[in-house]
């Protein structure tokens, strides 16, 4: 301590002085002095550089450049008030937004101090330029408050909103949730890019319109929208609701990366509940538009439906399955598992069929019987179908890299095909997975053609000139099997496994799938075999004439890797 001491050498005051007016010169902070009529006696490099003047236009100047006549009345009024704080207290600091010479506004915080010295006055001010970090709080409220994408406020800032005029409001208060149809379909069918596009223009659409009596539009996230109105009646929305629905009769374009336009359709679900007549508790006036909204969706979308006591008890076990369902489509939890097509000679695989599994969170893998009414049911079977195909096409993609070309087939409920979506999403498909004609193929089984959809035979025609192939699955079990033929272009049959179970032992079953395959090729048309279980079965079916097949003696349905490898042993071999 005492060498310290004895090594201590003070400095003078003047250079004391010296170092403190070079500090204060290279302060990142501004820093000024005035006398005791505000006007400037000193300022730093940082003040210069902030408020746009130098040092000697600005000495001699009353603080805020222009004389005090020249400001406005609340600027006097500012300025009042910091030499009365001065004053009193010796100190003051606030913010302020503060114009520079140049025209722009600085955020500062600025701290003055009164400082005395033999009897003189002087004001001394440190002002912290925080243009950046209000800024920076700028964008952060904004992140936290609105949807990035569209920029609308998001459920957050809806939920502030509603609960504020639920409190305030003597109208009549509506609360409307509006999901767009079909979504993750789209989003699969059109990438990230293009589906953003889509929920823009929707979006702008929907503030064309020019609603009136609305309150807030608001951007949940994806496809996930709430508006909120606020009227003497609530009824003076509906026909406002009727041209949200209007809008989306006509088609959207995006021309994204293709140099032609491609035309989406886009419809809409809407749930609708209001204060006062369905409550004026926030949480269940949301809850019951939501209930409304679920409603709609499971009758198939593109609807509006005003809450009302008796859609509770209907929604409520289908909601639970249904909910299930979407998050189970949502987690992509619905996968292909592959069941081999062989050559009944030579063994050799011809393709895969795909048979969706639901890898369920609690329930393991499920097969299609304990969940495809539910689907059907709940209309999602064109989003089972789309999940499967787009699935199928990257499997199909990643083989092809592999040099490996079997194709794969797809069931799919004719009902399908009457989707308005159905032949862009083949189409696009097969295009932008680069898949050969011969490589993607359709099932459809018998018992679905049976509702005779209209124009089945047209949307046959048009999948045949996407260059698909198409097979009449389970043949035989339904009630018009032969006229199917003759009517609809399939270039495969499939005999159901309830022919081939007896056929080592039941003549009567051979003579059917006899006849099957005589009439095949008077058709020209292939057959395949389904539900070979024995190497017996295989032999009867080959002396028949019958050359591909499908069953557990051959294989089982699979995971895609476990296919992957057998591929990779046949090529191996
Ligand atoms: P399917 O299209 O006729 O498929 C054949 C069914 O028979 C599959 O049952 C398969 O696992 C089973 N199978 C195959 N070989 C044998 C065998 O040797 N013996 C026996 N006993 N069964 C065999 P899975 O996977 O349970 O599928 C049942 C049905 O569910 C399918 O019948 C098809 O109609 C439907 N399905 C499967 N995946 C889909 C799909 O992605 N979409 C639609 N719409 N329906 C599907
Ligand atoms: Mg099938
Ligand atoms: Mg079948």
């Amino acid at each position: 301590m005492s060498s310290i001491m004895t090594d201590f050498t003070p400095i003078s005051i003047a250079d004391k002085q010296q170092l403190l007016a070079t500090l204060c010169e290279q302060l990142e902070d501004a820093v000024f002095i005035l006398d005791a009529d505000l006007r400037y006696l000193a300022v730093n490099a940082s003040y210069e550089m902030i408020i746009g003047y130098s040092e000697t236009f600005i000495l001699g100047r009353p603080l805020g450049i222009y004389a005090a006549e020249f400001l406005s009345e609340e600027e006097r009024v500012v300025l009042k008030d910091i030499i009365q704080q001065l004053d009193i207290n010796g100190f003051y600091e606030n913010d302020f937004s503060m114009p520079n010479r140049y025209g722009q506004v600085i955020e500062c915080h600025m701290t003055y101090r009164k400082i005395c010295i033999e009897q003189r006055v002087y004001y001394a001010c440190m002002v912290r330029d925080m243009s950046s970090i209000v800024k920076d709080r700028k964008q952060v409220a904004h992140l936290l408050n609105y949807d990035q994408i569209t920029g609308l406020p998001n459920r957050k800032v809806f939920l502030s909103q509603t609960s504020d005029l639920l409190l305030d409001s003597y109208q009549e208060v509506v609360i409307v949730r509006l999901n767009i149809d079909r979504y993750r379909n789209l989003a699969s069918l059109l990438g990230p890019d293009d589906i953003n596009t889509l929920v823009e223009d929707f979006v702008s659409r929907v503030k064309d319109l020019k609603l009136d009596n609305l309150h807030c539009f608001s951007h949940f996230g994806g496809d996930d929208f709430a508006l909120l109105f606020e009227c003497t009646d609530a009824n003076l929305i509906r026909h406002q609701l009727d041209s949200l629905m209007q809008m989306c009769e006509r088609p959207f374009s995006l021309n994204g990366n293709t140099t032609t336009d491609t035309n989406i359709y886009c419809h809409i679900s809407v749930g609708v509940s209001y204060f006062p007549e369905n409550g004026d508790d926030l949480k269940e006036l949301l809850a019951k538009a939501e209930k409304a909204l679920h409603y709609v969706k499971q009758q198939g979308g593109d609807d509006i439906c005003w809450y009302e006591a008796t859609i509770n008890e209907a929604t409520d076990d289908s909601l639970r399955l249904e909910a299930e369902l979407r998050d189970a489509f949502n987690e992509g939890q619905f996968i292909p598992y592959y069941q081999p097509k062989f050559e009944l000679k030579t063994g050799i695989i011809t393709g895969f069929e795909a048979l969706v599994r639901w890898q369920h969170p609690t329930r393991g893998l499920l097969k299609p019987h304990h969940f495809i009414n539910a689907i059907i049911n709940n209309r999602l079977s064109f989003e089972l179908f789309s999940q499967m195909a787009i699935q199928i096409a990257k499997q199909l993609a990643i083989w092809r890299q592999k040099g490996f070309c079997q194709h794969i087939c797809v069931n799919a409920d004719a009902a399908e095909f009457s989707h308005p979506d159905f032949f862009d999403m083949v189409n696009r498909l097969l295009k932008e997975y680069a898949i050969s004609s011969h490589q993607f193929h359709i099932e459809v089984t018998e018992s679905s053609l049976i509702q005779r959809h209209s124009n089945i035979r047209q949307k046959l025609n048009l999948l045949k000139e996407l260059g698909v192939f198409l097979a009449l699955d389970d043949f035989g079990t339904g009630y018009a099997s032969l006229s199917y033929l003759q009517e609809y272009p399939f270039d495969f049959i499939k005999i159901d496994k309830s022919f081939i179970s007896n056929i080592t032992t039941d003549h009567i079953q051979r003579a059917i799938v006899k006849a099957i395959l005589d009439l095949a090729t008077a058709l020209d048309m292939q057959v395949i075999a389904e539900g070979i279980e024995t190497e017996e079965q295989r032999d009867v079916l080959l002396d028949m004439g019958c050359q591909q097949g499908q069953g557990y003696w051959f294989g089982k349905p699979v995971a895609a890797n476990v296919a992957t490898e057998m591929l990779v042993k046949q090529y191996a071999s």
